[in-house]
């Protein structure tokens, strides 16, 4: 499957694949801008529903967008916050509803409950306060079981929203006189679910918009939990294969690697964060220079989990062959008792090595592909 090795945003190259780690509010917890540098991390992404309630647009506005805030200059790929909604409202109806206009939202801020109205045009306008390098058009997205007719109306409402997002984007681009190596990129979302047609349909209106790149949008798992291959083959083969493909939330290390195979390039995931600070670490069972083809080896890694006993007086560091700060200067044995003593250095180690596992796949990745 074709996939593009490079693409330019800003004036700057980025390799693909390239993986973002999850820093939702602005932050990955308990590590900074160097220790993400220090373990390979390229780029982050934020979420926009995150960052409205607190700071705030205005306050990143005032001080210089996300990057300068957070002092970091890798890249930035804000997210458009519709996941998060859609997800909160559908498991509680009083945290706001969703209308062919947007998404009306009632969040906790300074100051007490307050109603924002999220519509496609202020999905963009708060990105760009945010000021990102890859923006995402808000989208509507199509819940795990949804009837063919839920699949049908989140299909045109994210075309008609993806519509509205392009022409608030380019009014944005012009009022600040940015040109097309100056300014952010845009990325339409596919919906459509598990239906092949609706999948295609939502790809071929989206690429007749023109976005600078295609998201894997909504639930691409199948029945036993595990991405559904077969439908990401077949976004693969509907979308433009000269723009990037983002696996929006993939995934773990082998959903990585399979979407590479099918022609995925950029990649977002909570998983190795996240399991860092439950105290599941990824280990390769083989030194990644000695895997000739990553695309057909099988058990290349496997998962740690440092509060077993067994670990207790183990001098190993969590992985031989990973250089990261923690493995080069910490034991198994170390970070465990850090973790039973909860001292928050054992989520700044784990945290670290977990992304350092993720950027030394995505430079094999680059080397094999
Ligand atoms: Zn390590």
């Amino acid at each position: 499957m074709d996939m593009l090795k490079t693409f330019e945003v800003k004036g700057k190259e980025m390799q693909l694949p390239v993986f973002f780690p999850d820093a939702t509010r602005g932050v990955i917890r308990s590590i900074d801008s160097q220790d993400l540098k220090n373990a390979g991390t390229l780029g982050l992404i934020v979420n926009t529903y995150h960052l409205l309630s607190q700071p705030g647009p205005s306050v990143l506005k005032h001080l210089g967008g996300v990057k300068n805030f957070m002092g970091w200059d890798g890249w930035i790929i804000s997210d458009s916050g519709g996941f998060q909604m859609f997800s909160l409202i559908q498991k509680n109806k009083s945290l706001g509803s969703i209308t062919k206009n947007g998404v009306t939202f009632h969040l906790h801020s300074k100051g007490g409950r307050k109603k924002y109205q999220i519509s496609p045009e202020e999905c963009i306008q708060i990105q760009f306060d945010i000021n990102s390098d890859i923006m995402i058009c808000l989208d509507y997205f199509t819940p795990f079981n949804a009837k063919d007719d839920e699949i049908k109306l989140s299909v045109d409402l994210t075309i008609e929203w993806a519509k509205r997002c392009k022409v608030e984007f380019e009014k944005r681009v012009k009022a600040r006189k940015l040109t097309e190596e100056t300014r952010p990129k845009l990325f339409g979302v596919v919906q459509g679910a598990h239906s092949k047609p609706e999948r295609e349909r939502c790809a071929i209106e989206l690429e007749k918009i023109g976005f600078d790149g295609y998201g894997l949008g909504g639930w691409v798992f199948n029945n036993e939990g595990e991405l559904d291959l077969d439908i990401i083959e077949h976004i693969s083969n509907v979308t433009p294969s000269n723009k990037p493909r983002y696996g929006l939330g993939v995934g773990n290390p082998q959903g990585v690697v399979d979407c590479v195979r099918l022609g995925w390039g950029i990649f977002d995931c909570v998983l190795p964060t996240r399991d860092a600070r439950h105290k599941r670490l990824y280990v390769w069972d083989k030194n990644p220079d000695d895997i000739k083809d990553i695309f057909t080896e099988k058990n290349w890694y496997s998962y740690l989990y440092i509060s077993r006993e067994k670990y207790v007086r183990d001098n190993a560091p969590i992985s031989e062959f990973c250089d990261c700060h923690a493995c080069k200067n910490y034991s198994r044995g170390y970070l465990q008792h850090l973790f039973t003593i909860e001292d928050t250095l054992a989520f700044r180690l784990a945290t670290i090595h977990n992304l350092r596992m993720y950027s030394m796949l995505m430079e094999k990745l680059k080397e094999s592909f």
